[in-house]
C-alpha cells in the first residue's frame, strides 16, 4: 500500500486535469489524468518544449508593445508597415496637422 495516498484516495477516479497552454503561439489544451505529481512532471516536460501559460504568454506580447518609442505628445507610437523597425506617431496635433514625430 502506498504511504502517499489513504484508502479512501485510491478508490477515487484519477483525477483529470486540463492546462491551457501557448505553444509556438497556437493554443493548445492538455489533458492529463493521474495525480498532482504526474501533473507537475507533464507541466514541467511542457515548459522544456517551450510552452507558456497563456498569462505570461499575454504578458510578453504586452512588452513588445511598451518597446515602441513614445511620442512626447501621444504616447506610444506605430510601427510603420512600410519600413519596419521605424516608427511614427499616427495622431494629429492641436491644429489639426499629422504628428511628425519619428523614431
Ligand atoms: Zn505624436
Amino acid at each position: 500500500m502506498s504511504d502517499e495516498y489513504t484508502q479512501d484516495e485510491q478508490n477515487l477516479p484519477p483525477p483529470r486535469f486540463t492546462i491551457h497552454i501557448i505553444l509556438d503561439d497556437f493554443p493548445i489544451d492538455v489533458q492529463i489524468v493521474g495525480s498532482a505529481k504526474r501533473l507537475r512532471n507533464a507541466l514541467k516536460s511542457l515548459r522544456e518544449i517551450g510552452a507558456v501559460a497563456p498569462a505570461a504568454a499575454r504578458q510578453a506580447r504586452t512588452e513588445r508593445i511598451r518597446e515602441a518609442p513614445i511620442c512626447p505628445y501621444h504616447g506610444p507610437m506605430k510601427e510603420s508597415t512600410k519600413r519596419p523597425g521605424t516608427w511614427y506617431c499616427s495622431h494629429k496635433m492641436g491644429d489639426g496637422s499629422y504628428c511628425k514625430e519619428r523614431a
